[in-house]
């Protein structure tokens, strides 16, 4: 067992612990940031669409793969509602490896294939290149996705989830549109094709309390867009992973603090959550600096704040609308186009009070 002592320790190099290893470090604080994976970024977990505020992000040769303009939404009923809808697609790999990279370029140190096996306190136990290190940080941030440690380890108890899954099809023609899919076959969530240049991203989501069985419908998802004529037959990558659903967690715990999807600070209805990690890192990586720097719980308590004000009153209503469709999946309701409509974001219904 070795011993150390550092400033920041930021558990998890995804888009919100890259984001606060870099903020803190700009700051001036000793920041060491961990994870797991072998290589940043590897295996990509995402269907890659980001917001176009994001563009400043994606700046770097290799990360953004095309743009989006539009949101083409598919009704139970087959009738399709067309909203603008604009974004872009990126490279999620070479997106999180260059925010790793920002990080390191700060003055962060990064260990990967480095897991945190326990949070006790300010005291973590990690495992890396076959040695368990033991370090204390004055502070820590749990950027370590929807199933964090460092949250458990805070006491906060787990978070709800939607599991998804996900092919990389060829894309047979330009398409500048994001396809949703709403139907009872992806109950507790729904299905996407995302265009990626010569590849699209065709996925679907659902909650496990309803259907447990994604290949099938995924697949049937595929068929249907392969007789469209808009995609080709083969499968050219597999991914899923898990999409926090319930939205924002307590994030300041002494002088721990939870970030990104550990936080709790996804969509619950769009699962989108790349955009939060990232805005939610760099200011816990701020907070963390200043507080460093004064000694003021204020700072931490400042971050919190800031974060609940630009994202609560969205996620609350996320949350809101996911209790209500959750009265419907698998009964005769999920047919009706207006109990869905009233459930997604392209409707003027999901916005009523
Ligand atoms: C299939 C799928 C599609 C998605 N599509 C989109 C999309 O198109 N647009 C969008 O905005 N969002 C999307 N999301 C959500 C988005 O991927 C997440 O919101 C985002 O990755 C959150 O970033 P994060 O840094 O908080 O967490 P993560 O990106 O999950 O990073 C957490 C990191 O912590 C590491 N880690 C975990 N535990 C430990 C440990 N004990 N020790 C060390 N390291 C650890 C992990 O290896 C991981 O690298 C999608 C999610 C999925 C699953």
């Amino acid at each position: 067992m070795s011993a150390r002592s550092l400033d920041v320790l930021v558990v998890g190099c995804g888009p919100a612990g890259s984001a606060a290893a870099r903020t803190a470090a700009e700051g001036g604080a000793r920041v060491l940031v961990i994870d797991r994976r072998q290589e940043i970024g590897q295996p990509v977990q995402c269907a890659e669409f980001v917001p176009t505020p994001m563009l400043p992000y994606t700046k770097v040769p290799g990360v953004l793969t095309q743009k989006v303009d539009g949101m083409l939404t598919f009704l139970p009923s087959s009738a399709s509602h067309a909203s603008a809808f604009p974004g872009l697609m990126i490279d999620r790999g070479a997106f999180d490896k260059v925010l790793a990279e920002r990080a390191v370029a700060a003055g962060a140190e990064l260990w990967t294939a480095a897991r945190l096996l326990r949070l006790d306190g300010q005291i973590a136990e990690v495992q890396h290149e076959g040695v368990i290190h033991r370090i204390e940080a004055r502070v820590v941030i749990g950027a370590d996705g929807p199933h964090s440690l460092v949250a458990r380890s805070v006491g906060v108890p787990e978070q709800q989830v939607v599991y998804t899954r996900q092919y990389t099809v060829p894309l047979l023609q330009p398409y500048l549109d994001t396809d949703i899919f709403l139907s009872d076959d992806f109950p507790g969530g729904y299905g996407w094709l995302f265009p990626k240049g010569e590849v699209a991203n065709l996925g679907i989501g659902a909650d496990r309390r309803f259907e447990d069985n994604l290949k099938l419908p995924l697949e049937r998802l595929h068929r249907a867009m392969v007789d469209r004529g808009l995609l080709g037959k083969a499968v050219l990558a597999r991914t899923g992973g898990a999409i926090p659903v319930s939205g924002l967690r307590p994030m300041v715990h002494g002088s721990t603090l939870l970030v990104g999807d550990a936080a709790g600070l996804t969509h619950p209805i769009t699962g989108a959550g790349i955009s939060a990690a990232v805005i939610s890192g760099e200011r816990a990586g701020e907070a963390a600096a200043a507080y460093l720097e004064s000694l003021d719980p204020a700072e931490l308590a400042d971050f919190e704040e800031d974060v609940r004000d630009q994202f609560e009153t969205t996620l609350e209503r996320a949350v809101q609308r996911r209790k209500a469709l959750e009265q419907v999946w698998r009964r005769p309701a999920a047919q009706d186009d207006n109990i869905m409509r009233s459930g997604w974001i392209a409707f003027e219904e999901y916005f009523a009070a």
